[in-house]
Parts: structure tokens; C-alpha cells; sequence
């Protein structure tokens, strides 16, 4: 079967890889109909991760049912499936209280698991013709059949229960001010989800127009942090004050590279950016290695965070992976029902082989590349 491997830092092919197939009882596999790229698979195509070549990418995977293990109970061949992008058993104790990016048991050594991801387990991407399911019982959200909101399910995989997780980290509530770093897929379902919850106002941080103008049009306060410290920006758009929540959708690619020692971390403006007892919902991504950092102390994920300004106003702040599965089939339901609508992100709809031309675009985030779906039938 086809599948977009990775090869060297900004660099994947399309390839002929060996079919996924049943390697458990409870495994199944699915025949992939969209696949998203995400900017968490920069941190990789970019060479900040140290993976090894060979990885096949994709973690934001759905399709239709193709072959069903013999232990598998609910699921049937047919059946229109999304994959949460976190791997989870569903019987460990974090899974059991609901925090299945943090299984104990897909991943030895390691909290969590994940599809063709570095140090996320032994799991095959989704940027590929089929994906093999493990524990699939517990690992399918079930779609309705057909092809409807193909485009819409599909984010269900990661990217818009992401930006729901970050505003419940924030703790968003109605009528509350939310300020979100990154205009990025995520950072845009982050503001999307804040607005679901209530929010009266949602300002968006990022430097490019194209994305600013999708913030705007999604019904939110645009910020060019490249025109002026942007806390300083928010706080005079909000009557002088800092908003009550804020949400990191930036993550650790936006601190220091060469050249420069003291890292511009985005969680450092949100501290300034959020009024005294408000709480941080960070689900930008910070590895707890960089090998690719500029520094001995970088390389080993330590970052200069201002803890004195964090204490002094008394913040809170949730961080890690996504628990996918927590918000999924709610947010399944939204939009079912008409109440949601998260593929205004969707910029691209392309066949697999013009990945590696969609990896080049949307890592230098060209002007219109804001999320590609990848379709390996079309
Ligand atoms: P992206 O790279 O497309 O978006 C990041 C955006 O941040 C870009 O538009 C960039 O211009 C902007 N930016 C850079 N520096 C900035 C700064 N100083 N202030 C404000 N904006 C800045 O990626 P994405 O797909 O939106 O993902 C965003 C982050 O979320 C990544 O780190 C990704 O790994 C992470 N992520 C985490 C989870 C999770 O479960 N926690 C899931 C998916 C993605
Ligand atoms: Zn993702």
C-alpha cells in the first residue's frame, strides 16, 4: 500500500510500505478515506525530534472498516469510523478516569500513545491507504454512513477536540475574555471552542494575515503580535484589562533558535496577557527533549518560564496532550446536529501523492495552507 514516510529533516516520500493488517484480536483496519496533516508532524518533518527515518506520518486518521479481528465486539466491516489520535487500552487507570493521551498501557515506558508519532509507540500512521486499529473497540468513534461532513468528522481526530481541551484547561466559561497564541489549525478551533462555550470575547495572536482573517471571520479579535508587544495589544482592545483566560496554541517551536538566548516564549506573554487569578490552557506542544535547541540546556527541554509573574497573579495553567476521546462523541453530536462547523479551517483537499509538495507548503506556512486533508481515494 501507499503511505507518506518520512525520510530526513524536510524531506517525505510517498511510498510502497507493507500492508497493515490484524496483528491483534482486537485490532482492525480500516481503509483511510482522510488523513490530516498537522502541525504537530512539523516538529518532526523539521527535524527537532530526532526521528528516525522510516516513519510513516499521520495521526488525525478516518476511514471505513475494511477487516475485523477476531476479538473485536462492536465494531463491524463497514462501519464509518474517526480514530482519536491517541492510542489508549480503555482499561488503565488513566484511561479508566478518562485521560486516554496518558494510557499506561500502549506505550511501555512511556504515558500515552499516538499514530506514526516519535516515542508514541509502536503504531503506523494514517497518511496511507489503511491504518491498523489497535484495541478497536475503544479506539473508533462511529460516524454516521455515507459522506457527509466528511470534512468536519475528520478534525475530530485531533485538531477540534484539541482546541475544545485547551479552552477546559482554561476552565472558559460564558461571558468570559479569552486571549489564544497561534492562529494555527489549532489555535483556531481553540477560539472556535471558546466561542461554543460562551465566551463573550476572543482575541487571536499570530503574525499571518491570511490566518488572521480567518480568525476574524470565525468571530474573533485579530492580533499582529509583528506590530507590538502583544499583551500591551490586547489589554488596550479590552478596556485596559487582561482577558480572564488565555490559551497557548503555539508550543516551543515559537521559542529561541540560533543566535538568541533568551527564549520568546509565548507562555511568558500570556502571563502578562491574562488578568491576576485567570488560568492558562497550554496544548502548544513542549517536548521534554529538543535535541535540534540551541543550547545544552535547550536540548534538554528546559525553558526560561517566568514563574515569579505566573505566581505573583495567581494563575493556574492545564498543559499536555489532548484526551481526545473526553470530547469527541459530544462534539460528534454538534455536529450532527448542525451546531458546529470546524472545516473552515480546511484549505486543501489532496490526493496522498502531492503530500510531500502540502508538507513544504504548510510548513512554511504559505499564504491559504491552513489545513490539508489528505484523501488517498481521490
Ligand atoms: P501551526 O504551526 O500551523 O500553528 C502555529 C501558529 O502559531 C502559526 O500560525 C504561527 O504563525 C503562530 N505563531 C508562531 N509564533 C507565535 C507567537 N510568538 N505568538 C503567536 N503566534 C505565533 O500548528 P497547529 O497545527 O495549529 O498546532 C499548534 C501547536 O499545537 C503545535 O505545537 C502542535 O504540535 C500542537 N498540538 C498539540 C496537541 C495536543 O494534544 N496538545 C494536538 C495537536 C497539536
Ligand atoms: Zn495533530
Amino acid at each position: 500500500m501507499k503511505a507518506v514516510v518520512y525520510q530526513e529533516p524536510y524531506s517525505v516520500t510517498v511510498e510502497d510500505v507493507p500492508d497493515a493488517r490484524i496483528e491483534d484480536p482486537n485490532d482492525v483496519v480500516v481503509r483511510i478515506t482522510t488523513a490530516a496533516i498537522c502541525g504537530s508532524d512539523l516538529h518532526m518533518y523539521e527535524g527537532r525530534t530526532g526521528a528516525e527515518p522510516g516513519i510513516v506520518f499521520g495521526h488525525e486518521n478516518m476511514g471505513v472498516v475494511e477487516e475485523v479481528g477476531p476479538g473485536v465486539a462492536r465494531i463491524r466491516k463497514g462501519d464509518r469510523v474517526v480514530l482519536p489520535f491517541n492510542v489508549g487500552c480503555g482499561f488503565c487507570r488513566n484511561c479508566l478516569a478518562g485521560d486516554t493521551g496518558f494510557c499506561l498501557t500502549v506505550n511501555e515506558g512511556f504515558a500515552g500513545g499516538a499514530y506514526g508519532y516519535v516515542s508514541m509507540g509502536p503504531y503506523r500512521g494514517g497518511q496511507a491507504e489503511y491504518l491498523r486499529v489497535p484495541f478497536a473497540d475503544f479506539n473508533c468513534l462511529k460516524l454516521p454512513p455515507g459522506e457527509q461532513f466528511e470534512d468536519d468528522f475528520a478534525l475530530l481526530a485531533d485538531i477540534f477536540p484539541t482546541g475544545y481541551h485547551a479552552t477546559e484547561l482554561a476552565d472558559v466559561s460564558p461571558g468570559e475574555t479569552v486571549c489564544v497564541f497561534g492562529a494555527g489549525p489549532v489555535g483556531l478551533m481553540a477560539a472556535y471552542s471558546a466561542q461554543l462555550r460562551g465566551a463573550s470575547k476572543v482575541f487571536v495572536v499570530d503574525r499571518q494575515p491570511d490566518r488572521l482573517a480567518l480568525a476574524e471571520r470565525a468571530g474573533a479579535i485579530p492580533v499582529d503580535f509583528s506590530q507590538g508587544d502583544a499583551a500591551e495589544q490586547i489589554k488596550e482592545l479590552n478596556g485596559g484589562e487582561g482577558t480572564d483566560k488565555g490559551i497557548d496554541a503555539v508550543g516551543y517551536q515559537a521559542t529561541a533558535r540560533e543566535g538568541e538566548e533568551q527564549p520568546a516564549l509565548v507562555l511568558n506573554t500570556l502571563v502578562d496577557a491574562v488578568r491576576a487569578t485567570g488560568a492558562l490552557g497550554v496544548v502548544g506542544l513542549y517536548l521534554p527533549a529538543d535535541p535540534g535547541g540551541p543550547t545544552e540546556s535547550a536540548k534538554k527541554g528546559e525553558l526560561l518560564f517566568r514563574m515569579g509573574g505566573f505566581f505573583e497573579k495567581g494563575l493556574r495553567m492545564g498543559t499536555g496532550q489532548a484526551d481526545v476521546k473526553r470530547y469527541n462523541r459530544q462534539l460528534r453530536d454538534m455536529i450532527i446536529a448542525g451546531r458546529a462547523q470546524p472545516s473552515f479551517v480546511v484549505s486543501h483537499r489532496l490526493p496522498l501523492a502531492e503530500a510531500p509538495d502540502a508538507y513544504r507548503h504548510f510548513d512554511n506556512r504559505d499564504p491559504g495552507w491552513t489545513k490539508v486533508l489528505l484523501k488517498p481515494d481521490l
